[in-house]
């Protein structure tokens, strides 16, 4: 019986991972290194100083010093604010706002840091500043289980009903160490093998088909 629903926002309610694509993209070209769009999505949920670290370590051999960190992450920065809004993806307001009247506590478990997250989390979607897990309240990201902990200790279930949906592998790994089932939507660029070899317990190809899926398991049809 699932009694809570553990979101990831960034490309499973947002359709925002074209913003970091893009984003990383450029910053990478402004350095004069190459950085593939899949590469956006294989590392999403990586702090950027890791995801810096690791085009550093392929294209000079080290890692970039606290200057280059701070200078490419700026800039990345800057290009995402210039990025326009994100789209909401199909069925998952409706989702998360169905959820609750059918018994389960939905949580949000993000990496993100914006600080006007929260406001637009709670009048697109009804989470609240309790039900959201950010990258601010946590010490150690994903793949790390802790954020998944942390909404697992917040929700209070057992963590055979609690259900994680992600649509990274890092995200996937993350829910997985935390000793969770995991859901992957594959919303992104990258292989359907790269969200189940990083464990995933069941694999949708759309928010709409997960959507559906889900809203039939907890109504125990
Ligand atoms: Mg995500």
């Amino acid at each position: 019986m699932i009694r809570s629903v553990f979101f990831d926002m960034d490309g499973v309610l947002y359709d925002s991972m074209p913003n970091h694509e893009f984003s990383w993209c450029k910053s990478f070209e402004a350095e004069g290194m190459a950085f593939r769009p899949e590469e956006a999505y294989a590392n999403e949920g990586r702090t950027a100083r890791g995801t810096i670290n690791l085009v550093f370590n392929r294209e000079l051999g080290r890692d970039a010093s606290e200057e280059e960190v701070e200078r490419i992450y700026a800039y990345k920065t800057r290009l995402m604010r210039e990025r326009p809004q994100p789209a909401i993806l199909p069925r998952m307001q409706e989702l998360l706002r169905s959820l609750p009247e059918l018994g389960v506590k939905v949580y949000v478990v993000t990496g993100s840091r914006q600080p006007s997250l929260v406001g637009k989390l709670h009048d697109a979607f009804g989470i609240e500043k309790e039900t959201l897990v950010c990258g601010a309240d946590v010490k150690r990201g994903k793949p790390d289980p802790e954020p998944y902990l942390m909404a697992l200790e917040r929700c209070g279930f057992a963590k055979g009903e609690c259900l994680v949906v992600e649509n990274a592998p890092l995200g996937v790994a993350s829910g997985k160490a935390a000793g969770l089932t995991v859901w992957a939507v594959n919303t992104g660029k990258l292989p359907d093998s790269a969200l189940t070899g990083a464990g995933a317990d069941r694999l949708f190809h759309s928010t709409t088909e997960l959507a559906e899926e889900l809203t039939r398991v907890v109504r125990g049809e």
